[in-house]
């Protein structure tokens, strides 16, 4: 019997509300917590209780779910809480994809207290809605067993990657394989078009054949050919993301030829784009750049 019941749910953006809304759907006694009224209101509206003082939210739970840009932001939530969940048993879930440094130094300068798990997601906002998020964990078997019933209404996939930090490692690497593959998926587009074949009759040679991967399958007739763009993941979290992974490469005395490569395309894409753009942009940039160069 899960005895974790009373859910601070902090970072209520297109990844938060849908995420809270399943715990409180579930039987949990959530509050949600947003640095701005647009994300409390968009928990408001779905039936929620929202604040903007994680003080406040933090008073009754026994835990706290972090849902936010990356791990510096979470830092400073859970330093400025730490003094009122200390010493009573709190779990913090940090379910954002942050960088296995921040993770680290945060486990770090924790109370013994208070315990820390990283728990960051693949799925997008589609399987957040339906409750099938794949989630890489890091952290001690204990902590993750306490937070196991509470992961298991947020996704179907729980792996255990390893200690404190690991499954925000293994979340960064997961993203560069996904960028790639995008980034290969916009490329095989231009060329087919420009040699004269159709989007749609590339995608469904790609997606049966060996070609085939997330992007075709899931990005590219939704998001990509219908022009509408709207996956909800933004191309500065993504370009973040290979950042991490970047940054974990050098950290470990690796040169990855490809992975510098999408770290800097990215981080091209976002300047021209905007971080807020959503990610399968990616498509445009490509298709800009590819004529320039032409
Ligand atoms: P988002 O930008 O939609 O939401 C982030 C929310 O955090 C916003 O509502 C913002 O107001 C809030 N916030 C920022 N600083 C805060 C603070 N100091 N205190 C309280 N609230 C604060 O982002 P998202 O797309 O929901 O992504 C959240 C995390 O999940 C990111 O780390 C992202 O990389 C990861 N992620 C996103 C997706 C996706 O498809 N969108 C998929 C997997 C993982």
């Amino acid at each position: 019997m899960n005895k974790l019941k009373t859910v601070a749910f902090v970072g209520l953006g297109k990844m938060g509300v849908p995420m809270a809304q399943r715990l409180m759907d579930a039987g949990y006694d959530v509050i949600g917590v947003d640095a701005s009224e647009a994300g409390c209101g968009a928990f408001e509206a779905v039936g929620g209780r929202a604040t903007t003082s994680p003080t406040d939210a933090v008073q009754s739970a026994d835990i706290v779910v972090t849902m936010l840009p990356n791990g510096k932001v979470v830092a400073d939530v859970v330093h400025r809480i730490v003094s009122e969940i200390e010493g009573r048993g709190v779990l913090v879930v940090d379910m954002s994809s942050s960088a296995p440094a921040d993770t680290r130094a945060l486990a770090d300068a924790l109370p013994e207290t208070v315990s820390l798990i990283d728990a960051p997601v693949s799925g997008g906002v589609k399987r957040a809605v339906s409750g099938d998020l794949t989630i890489m964990a890091g952290g001690a078997k204990d902590d993750l067993s306490r937070a196991m019933p509470m992961l298991d209404v947020l996704g179907n996939q729980v792996i255990h990657c390893g200690p404190i930090a690991s499954g925000h490692a293994v979340k960064a690497i997961n993203n560069f394989v996904s960028a790639s593959g995008l980034v290969a998926a916009v490329e095989a587009l231009q060329l087919a078009r420009a040699f004269g074949v159709e989007g749609d009759t590339l995608v469904d040679a790609l997606n049966g054949s060996s070609g085939q991967n997330n992007a075709t399958l899931v990005k590219m007739k939704p998001f990509v050919l219908s022009e509408t763009f709207g996956s909800g993941f933004a191309a500065g979290l993504m370009a973040k993301d290979i950042g991490i992974a970047a940054d974990l490469s050098r950290d470990l005395g690796l040169d990855l030829d490809l992975l510098q490569r999408m770290e800097r395309l990215w981080a091209e894409a976002v300047e021209a784009l905007g971080g807020d753009a959503d990610h399968t942009r990616i498509a445009e940039y490509v298709s800009a750049h590819s004529r320039a160069k032409a």
